[in-house]
C-alpha cells in the first residue's frame, strides 16, 4: 500500500540538517574522527541536586498519576518566583503561567490557538524552524522578517507592507537569538509592544536563551509597560539548567494568551510528569547557583572560537549571549557546500546558515556545546579548510 502524506507535511521545507546528518553518518561509517559543533545540545550534565530530586520524586506513587493540565501549583509558583527574582515582574501563577513539555512544545502549539487560515504570522528569519512549521500547521501564512548584519539582527518593523500588516495576527521573536546570538534591548521591546497594540498583533517571544548571557543580563518583554496585554513568553529549563532531555519549560504572559494555549494543550497532551516538575522546582529554586557555572564555561569557549576564527581571517560574531557563533563565509561558497565539504575533508560538523532560513545564506553556525580540546581541534581544522576555499 502507499499512503500520501497530508498536504500540511508536503508544505514544510526540505530539512537540510537531515542531509548533513547523512554525510556525517557516511564519514563515521568510514571510520573518520568527527567533531560535532552542529547541534545546540549542552554537553554539560544536569546538576546532581536536580537528578536526586527526580529520583526521590519518581519513587513516590503520588507522582505516578496523570499530572494536572496546566502544571502543579508548586511548579508554577516556583516559575513565578524565579521570574520575579530575575526580571522583577510579578506573575499570577494560576492565570499567567503554564507548564510546557519543553518550550518547543508550547511554541509548536501556540498558533493553533489563535491562527485561522489566511492569518499572517510574522517571524524572524534565520530562526528556529518551529515558528514556520507551527504557522503552516495552523493554516497560517508565514511572513519572514530578515535578520541581517545590516540591521544588527533585529527585525525592521517599519518596512512591513500594509497589506501584510492588515492580515498579521502574530509575531514570533527570539532574543537572545538562535542562530545569530543577537540580543534585544529595551528600545526594541518597547517598539514591539506599541507595534503590536497598533496593529492588534500577538507577540510570542521565545526566550529559551534568556540565561545564557556573558556580560549584561538580557531582558524579558514582560518587563515593559503594556506587554501583558499583547505578549506571551516561552521559557525553558533546557539551556538554563542543562536539562534538554527532561522536557520541561513554561509559558507566561497575558491571561487570555495563556488560556488559549492551555485549551489546545488540554486536547493534545496530559501535562508534564510530576517527578520532572519537582526536579524543575529544584532547579528553579537553586537558580543562578546552577546557571552561573554554565555561563562561565560557555563564555570561555565562545572566546576560544572567536579568537581562533579571527586569527584564521574568518569574521565571526557572538553578541555576548547564547552558545552560538555566527560566522561569515567568503562569497565564493554557499553554506551547504561549505558545511558538506567541512565534514568530508575536515571531519567537523557545523550548521549551514541557510538551514535556518534564506537570510542565513553566507553564514554557518558553530555551537560550543562540546569539550574545550575538541573545540580547539575543530577550530584548527576549520581554519585549514577555510584557507583552501
Ligand atoms: C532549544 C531551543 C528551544 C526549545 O527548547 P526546549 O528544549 O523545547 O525547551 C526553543 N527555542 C530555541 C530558539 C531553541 O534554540
Amino acid at each position: 500500500m502507499s499512503f500520501k502524506y497530508a498536504e500540511r507535511l508536503e508544505l514544510l521545507p526540505r530539512y537540510l540538517f537531515a542531509e548533513l546528518d547523512k554525510i556525517k553518518s557516511e564519514q563515521i561509517a568510514k571510520g573518520k574522527n568527527i567533531i560535532d559543533l552542529g547541534v545546540g545540545d549542552p554537553d554539560l550534565p544536569t546538576s546532581p541536586e536536580v537528578v536526586d530530586a527526580l529520583k526521590s520524586a519518581a519513587q513516590d506513587p503520588a507522582n505516578h498519576i496523570y499530572p494536572s493540565y496546566s502544571g502543579m501549583d508548586r511548579f508554577r509558583e516556583a516559575a513565578s518566583e524565579w521570574f520575579y527574582k530575575r526580571f522583577k515582574v510579578k506573575l499570577d501563577y494560576k492565570k499567567q503561567v503554564l507548564s510546557l513539555i519543553g518550550s518547543k512544545e508550547g511554541i509548536a502549539h501556540f498558533p493553533l490557538a489563535f491562527i485561522n487560515p489566511g492569518d499572517v504570522v510574522l517571524y524572524t528569519e534565520p530562526g528556529y524552524p518551529v515558528y514556520y512549521a507551527s504557522t503552516m500547521f495552523a493554516g497560517g501564512t508565514p511572513y519572514p522578517l530578515p535578520l541581517t548584519k545590516e540591521n544588527n539582527f533585529i527585525p525592521s518593523l517599519d518596512g512591513i507592507p500594509g497589506r501584510v500588516l492588515e492580515k498579521a495576527k502574530m509575531l514570533f521573536i527570539n532574543y537572545p537569538n538562535n542562530p545569530t546570538s543577537a540580543t534585544a534591548d529595551e528600545t526594541f521591546f518597547k517598539k514591539v509592544i506599541s507595534f503590536a497594540k497598533r496593529h492588534n498583533i500577538i507577540v510570542a517571544h521565545d526566550a529559551a536563551y534568556s540565561e545564557i548571557y556573558f556580560n549584561e543580563k538580557t531582558h524579558s518583554i514582560l518587563e515593559y509597560p503594556g506587554a501583558m496585554d499583547v505578549a506571551i513568553e516561552f521559557h525553558s529549563l533546557s539551556k538554563t539548567f542543562s536539562m534538554t532531555g527532561w522536557r520541561i519549560g513554561f509559558a507566561c504572559g497575558g491571561e487570555e494568551l495563556i488560556a488559549g494555549l492551555s485549551k489546545v494543550k488540554t486536547n493534545i497532551d496530559s501535562g508534564v510528569f510530576q517527578a520532572v516538575q519537582l526536579a524543575g522546582i529544584k532547579a528553579l529554586s537553586l537558580g543562578d547557583a546552577l546557571t552561573e557555572p554554565l555561563r562561565r564555561v560557555y563564555k570561555n569557549r565562545v572566546h576560544l572560537v572567536t579568537s581562533a576564527l579571527s586569527e584564521a581571517g574568518l569574521k565571526s560574531f557572538n553578541a555576548g549571549a547564547t552558545f552560538y557563533i555566527w560566522t561569515k563565509l567568503p562569497d565564493s561558497i554557499d553554506s551547504i557546500s561549505f558545511t558538506g565539504r567541512l565534514i568530508e575533508n575536515a571531519g567537523v560538523v557545523v550548521s549551514p546558515g541557510v538551514g535556518f532560513g534564506k537570510s542565513g545564506e553566507g553564514y554557518f553556525r558553530i555551537s560550543v556545546t562540546n569539550k574545550e580540546d575538541l573545540i580547539k581541534e575543530a577550530c584548527e581544522r576549520i581554519a585549514k579548510a577555510a584557507k583552501t576555499l
